[in-house]
């Protein structure tokens, strides 16, 4: 069945029926899969409108009770895993072990959130002053507008929306342009959710599709507390300050250029294991990928030659194939993108159409300087030797990004060092696993050019709420802070 035929068999048993201006193509073979119609100016206006009229119901029903609708959410999301993920791999080209992990990763962040509902706690401080008592509480923050990457088209809109409406917060969605109908499948099994809850104010769950101007309406609109961006570190230097000049918060998940240190005690079975789904995985289409290989140079030649064996083996093709390891890029422009890194020598793979499948690239550099500082969002891997482990963390920092590092060893020393205060600069420092692939329990994004955002675990649902202090006092008196004295003499 080709790509065209089998999304409008997938969207139908969704329930989804869209029609518009804004074409998607499927990199399978290039051809157009669907349309959808475009968000007017007046239409992010009213988004934002009844966004904030619903904030004002929802922030006072209780956060467990939100959790409900996560819940829900979860179920549907259950329910419709493989269809879903068949959708992600026919828009945006991943494969089916992929597609299924994305789909899996928004059932484990909701299922994440619901508990989160019933911990959303603030601290109990020491009052200098007597009978007074000090508190914080975390309120929910107001409408959250959430942009996102064609590379994990529907999983970052879930690891925001379900925090944010624990939180208790409205959520505005504005997918990427390349992966419209994912986004039109999930806003339906999001109103599946909704119905089954029942009594949740109108405006809660929104999507607006479009292009970067639809991103910008959505930017500039002060009734958005929050903006959380994900994709290229060019569209976080235009969204980044544009908010601020609003003075409104932003999360920034922007690009990575990751690496990974092989040291001479490393474990060369698992590190070209993890070099491997790191490097090739997704076609380097991961913020994460492993984009920089930092080998010492006592074990380089024998692993830079396993590697160079492992990746002639790797199986290329249509990514619908449960053998296929590596399926498209998104697009001619990517293609375009990795031939210009590689000055003309990217290998294209003829597979189906207009498809742009290529084979992955290891290419040995001799200094860390041109495309090895970029990233090229295609699978070229640079590697590159070091002696001794100060100059290893010195090229693991030396880039502009800060997203997601690693180092195989199995000697203590090089793994405490790598994760010290001294060592990885980036948000994500592993031991023994490579930079990709992160699970939603930990916080998760980058420093530097990557945006200084987090999301997911840990405590980043801070990010979707405000605090507030407060001060109680119990007893009689009114003494000040600092010990003030501020009386009329009487
Ligand atoms: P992109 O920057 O081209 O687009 C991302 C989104 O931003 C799209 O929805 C787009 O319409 C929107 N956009 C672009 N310019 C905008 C503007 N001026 N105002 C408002 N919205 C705007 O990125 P892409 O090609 O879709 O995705 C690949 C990039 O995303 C890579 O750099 C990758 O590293 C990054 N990414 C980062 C993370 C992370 O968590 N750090 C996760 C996934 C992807």
């Amino acid at each position: 069945m080709s790509p065209a035929e089998e999304t409008a068999k997938l969207l139908a048993s969704l329930g989804v029926r869209t029609e518009g201006s804004l074409v998607s193509q499927s990199p399978i073979d290039g051809a157009a899969i669907g349309s959808v119609a475009e968000a007017t100016n007046g239409e992010v206006e009213q988004a934002c409108l009844v966004a904030a009229e619903a904030f004002v119901q929802w922030r006072t029903v209780p956060a467990p009770r939100r959790g409900e609708l996560i819940r829900l959410l979860g179920e549907e999301l259950r329910n419709a895993k493989e269809s879903l993920a068949r959708l992600v791999t026919l828009e945006a080209g991943k494969i089916v072990q992929e597609g299924l992990g994305e789909v899996q990763e928004m059932i484990d962040i909701c299922d994440y959130a619901v508990g989160l509902s019933r911990q959303l706690y603030g601290l109990t401080i020491a009052s200098e002053r007597a009978d007074h008592r000090m508190m914080e509480q975390w309120h929910p923050l107001g409408v959250v507008g959430v942009i996102t990457a064609f590379n994990f088209p529907v999983a970052v809109w879930a690891w925001n929306a379900a925090l944010a409406v624990v939180c208790g917060n409205p959520v505005i969605w504005k997918p990427s342009e390349k992966t419209p109908l994912v986004a039109a499948a999930v806003m339906a099994l999001a109103k599946r959710a909704l119905d089954r809850f029942g009594h949740a104010p109108q405006g809660l769950l929104q999507c607006l599709q479009g292009g970067r101007e639809v991103g910008e309406a959505l930017v500039d609109d002060t009734r958005v507390a929050l903006v959380s961006a994900t994709g290229s570190t060019a569209m976080g230097r235009v969204v980044g300050p544009r908010v601020a000049q609003r003075f409104g918060r932003s999360l920034l998940e922007l690009g990575g250029n990751n690496a990974m240190i092989v040291g001479p005690s490393a474990d060369l079975k698992l590190a070209e294991r993890a070099v491997l789904f790191s490097a090739a995985g997704t076609a380097g289409q991961r913020c994460t990928t492993l984009r920089r290989l930092i080998v010492h140079e006592s074990i380089a030649d024998e692993f830079v030659a396993r590697l160079k064996t492992l990746f002639a083996g790797i199986r290329v093709g249509d990514p619908r194939e449960e053998t296929t390891l590596v399926g498209p890029l998104i697009d001619e422009a990517a293609f375009r993108a990795m031939n210009e890194a590689m000055d003309g020598k990217a290998e294209r793979i003829e597979v189906e159409g207009d498809g742009y499948y290529v084979r992955p690239a290891i290419v040995e550099v001799d200094a860390q300087r041109g495309m090895v500082l970029k990233e090229t969002f295609a699978p070229i891997l640079y590697v590159l030797r070091y002696w001794e482990l100060d100059e290893a963390i010195a090229l693991n920092n030396g880039v502009v990004q800060g997203l997601s590092s690693s180092i195989f060893t199995n000697d203590l020393r090089e793994a405490e060092r790598f994760l010290s205060a001294a060592g990885s600069d980036c948000g994500i420092a592993n031991v023994n696993i490579g930079p990709s692939g992160a699970e939603i329990g930990g916080a998760f994004g980058g420093e530097k050019e990557t945006g200084g955002g987090r999301e997911s675990g840990s405590d980043s649902w801070r990010a979707y709420m405000r605090r507030a202090t407060n001060t109680i006092n119990y007893g009689t008196e009114l003494p000040l802070a600092q010990g003030i004295k501020f009386d009329v003499a009487p």
